[in-house]
């Protein structure tokens, strides 16, 4: 079958062998899947990632196949959590984020999406709402990110909340924010997808190139909440200057490069400091069949599987928002 991965260097694989469920494992019909700023990094060498990339999809069941207690038959449109726990661990799906003996589909050990056909723990497998289109539903993993910041810290219509960054992930998580903080400002550099969220009602600010809090409007200090999304750690200063004494700083970007980080502001301002990855499914897929948030306009362009390689350098370009991949069946 096609594949597009890594080996080690980025290639479109024509004769890929079809991957064989282990244990406790489903197999399935990938139909769409989507490039995220992670596997752009893990092309740069993040994590050391060998094999098939890809872990935001949405598949169907290739066979029968129980999620969440409910017998689901063959073709049931699904998506999947990405972080794979041995088939004896017993543990929640949040403890199955942190267990140790984990693989991660398209990351580490497990290989991803970006192909026919994927093999996923059942228990990984949540069914779409049949209100929810392909394209929406292809957004559930990146949106459940978003989602994993109401977990960790609470969110009123009082709390003053910022997101630093505008890139795709950055717009998901301000638009889940805004979804519960009245006070709530996107910061970005990019009109054009700041513009996003403007149609959608939600308060932005233009970050000048200076990036000097002097620059910013005067209200927008003293914050409670700051989520740095910017994929730029040399944004974590700016973020600290926003927040009030004790507030708390939310950390979004993963990068392939380290980063010195000067933490006296931290120490001074008393900042809680949490590192934020993965969330709960069924929160997002929640949101996107309410219609509470539609992911649609961060969708940039679709290609087939085929021209993954040039989807991939689309996706890669400066100001690109969700590339996504068709994949086709086998023999088609
Ligand atoms: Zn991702």
């Amino acid at each position: 079958m096609l594949g597009l991965g890594l080996d080690p260097e980025l290639v479109l694989h024509e004769n890929w062998p079809e991957p064989e469920p282990a244990k406790g494992e489903a197999r399935l019909k990938v139909r769409l899947a989507g490039i995220c700023h992670t596997d752009l990094e893990l092309v740069k060498g993040y994590m050391g990632f060998q094999g098939i990339l890809g872990h935001e999809f949405v598949a169907e069941l290739e066979d029968e196949c129980l999620i969440a207690g409910q017998p689901c038959p063959a073709g049931t449109r699904v998506v999947g959590e990405i972080n794979c726990a041995p088939a004896d661990f017993s543990g929640s799906a949040e403890s199955r984020r942190h267990c140790p003996d984990r693989t991660v589909l398209g990351i580490q050990g497990h290989q991803g999406a970006f192909a026919p056909r994927v093999c996923l723990p059942a228990e990984n497998l949540h069914r779409i709402p049949d209100s929810v289109s392909d394209p929406q539903a292809v957004f559930t993993e990146p949106l459940a990110a978003a989602c994993r910041i109401l977990e960790q810290v609470k969110i009123e219509p009082d709390t003053r909340v910022a997101v630093l960054g505008d890139g795709k992930l950055g717009l998901l998580c301000s638009m889940v924010l805004a979804t519960r903080s009245r006070e709530f400002v996107a910061v970005g550099r990019h009109p054009n997808k700041l513009n996003i969220l403007t149609t959608l009602g939600i308060r932005t600010c233009l970050l000048p190139h200076s990036e000097t809090v002097a620059d910013l409007p005067a209200d927008l200090r003293n914050l409670d909440v700051v989520v740095e999304a910017t994929g730029n750690p040399n944004a974590l200063t700016l973020a600290c200057q926003l927040l009030r004494p004790q507030g708390v700083l939310i950390l979004k970007t993963t990068c392939a490069q380290a980063h010195p980080w000067n933490l006296a502001p931290v120490v001074i301002q008393e900042l809680t400091v949490i590192g934020s990855r993965c969330g709960p499914f069924p929160m997002a897929l929640a949101m996107l069949e309410s219609g509470q948030l539609d992911p649609s306009p961060l969708l940039e362009e679709v290609f087939p599987l085929a021209r993954g390689l040039e989807a991939l350098a689309l996706a890669g370009q400066k100001g690109k928002l969700k590339v996504l991949l068709q994949i086709p069946g086998l023999g088609d």
